[in-house]
């Protein structure tokens, strides 16, 4: 049972499903699978929606990820900012680049779920045949 109303769209990026039917799975493989997180499935096993519609269709998912890259930034440095007794910025640097490097297999495979559902469209009626 979805948390959100049916066609919302988190339904689909949080769990990382489908854009069109928000039932089958978008990656390849697992997300506790850190290296391979990034691999989108061809087609859905649910509904068979197309994932790659054209050749690089994932290019655009770097814009998502450099947003999504810049609001940990910000958070890690106010965090930090908040948190440390003298501000360095050093540390400040070493705690928003560490942040990044064990984010960055979720933030690349968050950018591209996001990205799919800026371009493919939610239908309640998906896969039910
Ligand atoms: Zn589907």
């Amino acid at each position: 049972m979805p948390f959100f109303a049916q066609e919302n769209r988190l339904n689909s990026i949080l769990p990382l499903r489908c854009p069109h039917c928000h039932t089958g799975k978008f990656l390849v493989h697992p997300i506790t699978k850190i290296f391979t997180i990034t691999r989108v499935r061809e087609h859905c096993d649910h509904c068979g929606a197309a994932f790659k519609i054209e050749p690089s269709f994932y290019y655009g998912s770097m814009y998502v990820a450099y947003a999504l890259g810049v609001a940990i930034m910000v958070m890690v440095s106010v965090l930090y900012w908040l948190i440390a007794e003298e501000f360095s910025v050093k540390e400040s640097f070493i705690w928003v680049f560490s942040s990044l490097l064990v984010s960055s297999p979720f933030l690349n495979g968050y950018a591209k779920i996001i990205w799919a559902n800026f371009l493919i469209s939610y239908d309640p009626n998906a896969g039910k045949n």
